[in-house]
């Protein structure tokens, strides 16, 4: 089982922002920013490349909570940035898909 499905069954400890049925929003091991939160689909779905018609929601669902936890954390007025990580070259090194975001100063575009 990877990673963030052991986190999803409580195998693993994580500190959890927000939960519903479908989504878990907890804060990242090693924060890139002061506000660094992955937003996951409680279902295990791989990457990016793998969202086809039947889970495309996802993506939506995925934004409209960070958008919620960026409220949440009072990095709404401020601002924030979602990245999706899909594949080698962008770095994915969990392969459950997830959403980052960040926030909490001036972010610097990473490439
Ligand atoms: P990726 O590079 O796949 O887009 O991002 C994976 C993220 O998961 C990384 O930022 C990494 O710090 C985070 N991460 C990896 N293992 C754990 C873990 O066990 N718990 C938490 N909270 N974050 C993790
Ligand atoms: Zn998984």
């Amino acid at each position: 089982m990877c990673i963030f499905c052991k986190i999803v069954n409580g195998d693993i400890p994580a500190d959890i922002v927000y939960e519903d049925e479908k989504y878990m929003a907890f804060k990242d091991i090693k924060p890139k920013a002061p506000i660094h939160i992955l937003i996951i689909p409680k279902e295990h779905i791989e990457k990016l490349a793998d969202i086809d018609d039947v889970s495309k929601n996802v993506i939506g669902d995925m934004a409209i909570i960070a958008n919620k936890v960026a409220k949440q954390l009072g990095i709404d007025k401020t601002g924030y940035r979602i990245v999706i990580n899909n594949g080698p070259d962008a770095g994915q090194e969990v392969y459950h898909i997830h959403m980052h975001l960040l926030g909490g100063k001036k972010l610097i575009f990473a490439s």
